[in-house]
């Protein structure tokens, strides 16, 4: 979706109000997917300073995935501040993987701002997921399963190795 910035050229220097929506496609991070609840909005302002388009707010959304330790869904709102100074792109020009501002195309009258929106969902995405601070899913179940199951100790995944420092003790 483009974001028609025709006025704040005509006024430059004037402050607009604006929202916007995008959409950001379920993404797959460290092997998990992670979807978003669209459409995921822009809130804020923009102004045009010169030939550079200063847009300032907020992107909101929610993030669905699962906890890393049991697997429930975790649902988290997302609210991630932005300001950014979007410079005229010159389609002539040599992209420069380096240049942030690629991020946002920008003819001098509309900016696209779908590249930004995920950008800015995956970068404030916390490293893991838990359904809770004190989620102690996984470990919890396996010290259950533990004590309520009659596992023989060859089963064990550690009895080879238990097998092995008991010898030590005996020489
Ligand atoms: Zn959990």
């Amino acid at each position: 979706m483009l974001l028609d910035v025709r006025q704040a050229v005509r006024q430059r220097g004037t402050i607009f109000h604006f929202t916007h929506d995008e959409q950001i496609p379920p993404q797959e991070i460290f092997g998990d997917t992670v979807t978003f609840s669209n459409p995921v909005r822009f809130e804020g302002t923009f102004m045009m300073v010169e030939d550079v388009l200063q847009l300032k707010g907020i992107l909101s959304t929610e993030v669905h995935a699962r906890c890393a330790n049991c697997l429930k869904e975790v649902n988290q709102p997302l609210r991630v501040e932005f300001s950014e100074n979007v410079h005229r792109s010159d389609v002539k020009a040599e992209p420069d993987p380096f240049n942030d501002e690629s991020t946002i195309p920008f003819d001098g009258y509309y900016a696209e701002l779908a590249h930004l929106a995920l950008t800015l969902a995956i970068l404030a995405l916390p490293i893991r997921f838990l359904c809770d601070e004190s989620c102690e899913g996984d470990y919890q179940m396996q010290v259950e399963d533990a004590a309520e199951d009659e596992v023989d100790d060859s089963d064990h995944p550690f009895a080879a190795l238990k097998q092995l420092l008991l010898k030590d003790q005996e020489v």
